[in-house]
């Protein structure tokens, strides 16, 4: 299923943090735990604004919190807790006397969740070593894009073992006929997709994975949510086919009652 891009924001209001997915069950939502948002201010920072009232600016604030989420399945009840800091943003107001205006406000800055929320449902029948970049990529959707698609190029890789795509191959042409050669993602994608229809969806998260791995601002957060959305429909195809198959056989065998 497509990502729901407004859920994952990094940013939040105090009294709204999102809806995300439960770790533990799927149908389950986690809701902040009544009074667990605790906002902090370091006493340096008190010190600081105490010595130097003519000098403070609202975007100098600087304070810690941390809140506790559960799962709003009764029979599930996960808890998560989620850590930050805060960011001091302009928002718009209206005074009193009508008039437009914009002023600051806190909001909180989502640094960690854990137990870690997925960004997508992972099958069942995803091995574990592709499940295990997973988790990481969405650990790191909280700390940096670009490490997060660095890891889901990392669950390709993965993904390619356990299909038993070979990492090297042995040339039988030019000046090094004899001698193995040590295959790149992209050798290692077109191998295991001649003719498939996954090629260019494997061959789009490479390069996007790529891309996050030499840092920068290359990657953007559409590009991540894309590669989520791509590499989900990428791991049914692989995974699940079997699965939804055997569904459809049961569909197509059902005979009506006499
Ligand atoms: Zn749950």
């Amino acid at each position: 299923m497509p990502i729901h891009r407004a859920t994952w924001h990094r940013l939040a209001p105090k009294n709204s943090i999102p809806g995300l997915p439960c770790p533990q069950c799927t149908p389950g939502k986690l809701k902040v735990v009544k009074d667990t948002l605790h906002v902090r201010e370091p006493k340096y920072v008190q010190d600081w604004r105490g010595k130097n009232p003519d000098d403070w600016e609202p975007d100098f604030a600087v304070e810690r919190w941390s809140a506790t989420l559960r799962c709003d399945e009764p029979a599930c009840g996960e808890f998560v807790n989620m850590i930050g800091d805060i960011e001091v943003v302009e928002v718009d107001l209206d005074l009193e006397d009508g008039l437009p205006s914009w002023g600051y406000q806190d909001v909180l800055r989502i640094q960690a969740l854990f137990p870690v929320p997925p960004l997508f449902r992972i099958s069942d029948n995803v091995p574990k070593p592709v499940k295990k970049q997973l988790e990481v990529a969405f650990r790191m959707f909280w700390t940096d894009t670009s490490a997060c698609v660095s890891r889901l190029r990392t669950a390709v890789e993965r993904l390619l073992d356990d299909q038993g795509v070979p990492k090297e191959r042995l040339l039988t042409k030019g000046k090094n006929a004899g001698k193995m050669h040590r295959m790149d993602l992209h050798e290692r994608i077109d191998s295991f997709t001649s003719g498939s229809a996954h090629k260019n969806q494997l061959q789009g998260l490479r390069n996007i994975g790529n891309l996050g791995t030499h840092g920068g601002d290359d990657v953007d957060d559409d590009d991540l949510f894309d590669a989520v959305n791509v590499l989900e429909f990428v791991l049914t195809g692989i995974y699940d086919t079997k699965t939804i198959n055997a569904m459809a056989d049961k569909l197509k065998g059902k005979k009506a009652q006499p």
